[in-house]
């Protein structure tokens, strides 16, 4: 039972065993091997979330990891783009395989499905989710140390569904030094917390521009919040990534695993020590194996 049980299990993630109508969490494809499941969150679209997920799948992959990045936001699929991934992804009576970047990190996403990956994604919330759960449930992530989803803004229903259906370690919360971001991301926080998933460290994005001149910090958005969120609850691990140009042309020319200064390479580092004084929350039967 939860810590702080509520007794509703309708606003609570945690998979107890006196759960109402049984587990809602979903197995991964049985030939899936999965150690940790890390979900990328904000409270917001357009804050560096996916930019965030890269470069933490990045830092992963290059420090020796197998890394797969799930991306569930369906409506804005970005990470293969970042990747420089465009095939299609392929299938076979098994199930779905993900597709593979250059460096290696596995992928799965929308994109990766579609005939052609500038058609929009106009569907509602319920088959959004359903296809998500399928990246979980229908394709086959062979022998993953970290899988980062990149999961959709904001605290609707998709998130939510997400939220309760895969097992996940923690969740990232990205943000922007804006005020109301600021508000916006406790909202994001809040949520995790209802749902018993531990927020493993806060990403302060576009936090600050170093002046090409005279090497100044310039605080864009205004102050930093970052480190005030994180106190406020009890959040283990802070990064503040600057606006660099580099960032965005790596991005969109899909050399993202190629970007020299990686901020997050530290980051991850901190997230994979905490993780490391717990036991995987993934399921999957191989997993059951690793953790005896
Ligand atoms: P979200 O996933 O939150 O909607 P994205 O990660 O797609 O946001 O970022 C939005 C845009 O901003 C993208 O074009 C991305 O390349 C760019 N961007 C994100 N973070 C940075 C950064 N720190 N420096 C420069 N450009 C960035």
């Amino acid at each position: 039972m939860a810590e702080n049980c509520s007794h509703d299990c309708s606003s609570c993630g945690e998979d107890c065993p006196s759960r109402e109508g049984g587990s809602l969490k979903k197995q991964p494809h049985a030939m899936s091997d999965i150690r940790r499941v890390i979900a990328v969150v904000s409270g917001k679209g357009g804050v560096g979330k996916s930019m965030t997920c890269a470069l933490l799948a990045a830092a992963a992959q290059a420090k020796g990891n197998v890394t797969a990045v799930m991306d569930a936001d369906i409506t804005g699929p970005s990470i293969p783009k970042m990747f420089g991934v465009h095939e299609r992804a392929r299938g076979d009576e098994f199930g779905i395989y993900p597709c593979v970047s250059e460096g290696g990190v596995q992928m799965m996403s929308m994109n990766l499905l579609l005939e052609n990956e500038d058609d929009p994604v106009v569907w509602r919330g319920a088959l959004i989710s359903g296809t998500v759960l399928q990246f979980w449930t229908d394709v086959i992530w062979q022998g993953v140390d970290f899988m980062f989803v990149d999961m959709p803004p904001g605290t609707g229903d998709v998130p939510l569904t997400l939220f309760q259906s895969i097992p996940l370690d923690g969740i990232i919360v990205v943000t922007t030094p804006q005020d109301l971001v600021g508000m916006i991301v406790s909202k994001a926080i809040n949520m995790a917390q209802m749902m018993n998933v531990p927020i493993l460290g806060i990403v302060e994005n576009m936090s600050y521009l170093t002046c090409p001149d005279c090497g100044r910090k310039i605080s864009v958005f205004g102050e930093s919040v970052a480190d005030a969120i994180a106190l406020e609850h009890g959040i283990p691990a802070v990064a503040k990534v600057p606006i660099d140009r580099e960032l965005t042309l790596a991005a969109d020319s899909g050399k993202i695993e190629e970007v020299e200064r990686n901020y997050l390479a530290d980051f991850f580092d901190e997230i994979a020590a905490e993780l490391a004084k717990k036991a995987p929350v993934a399921s999957g039967e191989k997993n059951k194996e690793k953790q005896d």
